[in-house]
């Protein structure tokens, strides 16, 4: 269905910013509840026919990133003293995809809850120094609704796991089928007196809500899925948007300032369109989902003498905590092909390390999945999933990939990240964007503990491997990280204005009338696969948002 259009000088009820796995479920929620809601998203709006399984432009080209970082113009430095500068390579520091459906869109969909402990961890563990590590103003016991939600509207397979938090109803459809990686996981998990249980996904194992079930054709990560069986919010969300009658999907609207009237508010969004040029939709409120690097980018760029720091940002807090998740990787050669190329990356996970653990010494958890990752496709095993000390050249270059591609797996942690001042986005005062705005400068050094727990990940994965009977095992190494995807804390929830940017139902405490809600909007990392969350608190904000407009309050 087409979208209505709306007249940019006239007021709608909400613009939303941003269509990603947030944003597309506030634009569904407003816009079915019958409220006027303009979406303006900077990316194009693809369709199922325009994914490809085309590795040379998705993973080389990263055609659904928006292009390298000669677009993105980002820069990089660990430390505030430093000057940021590009990165090494094409691809950017921040990443996430530009479109409709955003990084729902590519993103590989595995898909964790938090656990009730995620959301009062500091009154448990007590304070970290150096960081400002705190409890969420929400509870899991709120969220969990909107977690089911999630399940049974945008769609998600799987099976509880031993270890998982409460939840008021089963997933609507059985997990996706076990790999030759989940196999080995599970035997490995047996012998070492662990637990491997199967692994959540926002891809459906069988038809549901009107959408077909995943063909395991295998082009999960990075790619979109041409079956439209990966629940990204393009293919579960826009279509009621649009259906709605009330949803103006407005893409190739890059928004460049949130302008406010002389009462504080939120009165327009500007944006360039497809040819540059400059308009502003005007509107009763702003719903910014941008994801947690391009909201506070934005939100720093609205500065104006009102707001002079940027708007919403009287604490300070736009841009920084910014958490990665820490991730550990071992990659393990089996003796006979697993051809785990197949189907989607993961199938089994381990959750044995989930919480914090004072016997270990520092702060920190995580998850372990088994996968082909790099080794999902040719191109990418050979650029980056083949054995380091193996030759990088001629016939035993060409030996090596021919035997290991289908052989080759790996067990990879995702583990926390710690919220810290000096991780944050800011503007870089010299480096622009092909739009001409001022670039995300990225300033990131992962806490120790962060890296220690990361060290400890790896050693498990390590240890599955051995279990497994991997014929030959390399670790990935403990890096810094130097960029990230999951882009999370940098707009925080919590109740104190001073030390937050919105409150506990998304509106931010300096501009009545605009909310916030994305990855942003996270407190603490949780131990990866952040979507599940983001799309819960997507569903909860626009309840609040709809009895605040019900209410006459906005
Ligand atoms: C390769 C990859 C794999 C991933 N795998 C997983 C996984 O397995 N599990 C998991 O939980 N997470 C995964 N993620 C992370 C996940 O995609 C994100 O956590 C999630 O999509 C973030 O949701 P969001 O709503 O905050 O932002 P996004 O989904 O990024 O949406 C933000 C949208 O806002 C738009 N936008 C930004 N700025 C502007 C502007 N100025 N004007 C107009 N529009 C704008 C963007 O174009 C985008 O469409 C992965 C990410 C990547 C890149």
């Amino acid at each position: 269905m087409a979208s209505k259009t709306f007249d940019t000088r006239k007021e709608v009820d909400f613009v939303v910013i941003g269509s990603g796995s947030a944003g597309g479920i506030l634009a569904k929620e407003l816009s079915t509840a019958g409220f006027s809601t303009v979406v303006l998203e900077q990316g194009p709006y693809r369709n199922a026919a325009d994914f490809t399984h085309d590795e040379y432009s998705v993973l080389i080209q990263s055609e659904l990133l928006g292009g390298g970082n000669d677009v993105h113009g980002q820069t990089f430095r660990h430390y505030e003293h430093e000057t940021a500068g590009p990165p090494r390579d094409r691809i950017t520091p921040i990443r996430y995809a530009p479109g409709v459906g955003g990084s729902s869109v590519h993103f590989t969909a595995n898909f964790w809850r938090l656990r009730p402990v995620d959301f009062q961890e500091r009154s448990l563990i007590g304070p970290i120094s150096g960081t400002n590590f705190t409890d969420w103003p929400i509870t899991y016991e709120e969220l969990e609704p909107y977690y089911t939600r999630v399940d049974w509207e945008i769609g998600v397979s799987g099976a509880p796991g031993p270890f998982d938090a409460p939840r008021s109803k089963p997933f609507p459809m059985p997990p996706m089928p076990i790999k030759s990686s989940g196999v080995l996981m599970e035997k490995a998990a047996a012998e070492l007196g662990w637990h491997a249980q199967p692994e959540p996904h926002a891809i459906l194992s069988q038809p549901h809500n009107g959408r077909a079930g995943c063909v395991s054709c295998g082009y999960c990560m990075w790619f979109g899925c041409e079956a439209g069986a990966k629940s990204s919010t393009l293919v579960a969300m826009i279509p009621l948007a649009e259906a709605s009658g009330n949803c103006e999907i407005r893409p190739e609207s890059t928004v460049i300032r949130i302008d406010t009237d002389d009462r504080g508010r939120a009165s327009e969004v500007v944006y360039l369109d497809r040819d540059g040029v400059e308009q502003a939709q005007k509107t009763k409120a702003v719903v910014l989902s941008a994801n947690g690097a391009e909201s506070a980018r934005l939100l720093l760029m609205s500065a104006s003498p009102q707001h002079p720091d940027g708007l919403a940002n009287s604490s300070g807090f736009v841009g920084r905590n910014l958490m990665f998740n820490q991730h550990s990787l071992a990659t393990g050669v089996y003796e006979h092909p697993l051809n785990d190329y197949k189907g989607v990356q993961v199938s089994r996970i381990i959750h044995d390390f989930y919480d914090t653990d004072e016997k270990r010494g520092f702060y920190g958890g995580g998850g372990i999945d088994a996968r082909p990752l790099f080794s999902a496709t040719p191109i990418f095993h050979a650029l980056l999933g083949t054995d380091p000390n193996a030759p990088r050249w001629g016939k035993g270059y060409k030996d090596v990939l021919a035997h290991d591609f289908t052989r080759t797996l790996c067990f990879v942690g995702s583990n926390t990240s710690l919220a810290m001042d000096r991780n944050n986005v800011t503007l870089d005062p010299e480096s622009k964007d092909a739009s001409g705005r001022p670039a995300i400068r990225l300033t990131y050094m992962d806490h120790d503990d962060d890296l220690a727990t990361a060290a400890f990940f790896e050693d498990r994965c390590a240890e599955l491997h051995d279990a497994a009977g991997a014929m030959k095992m390399w670790r990935f190494g403990i890096r810094p990280n130097t960029g990230g995807e999951h882009l999370l804390g940098t707009c925080r929830m919590g109740n104190d204005p001073a030390t937050s940017v919105v409150d506990s139902k998304h509106r931010s405490h300096d501009v009545p009338n605009l909310f916030i809600c994305d990855g942003s909007s996270m407190v603490t990392s949780g131990r990866g696969q952040p979507t599940m969350t983001i799309m819960a608190l997507a569903f909860r904000a626009a309840d609040h948002i709809k009895a605040a407009a019900g209410a006459g309050e906005i």
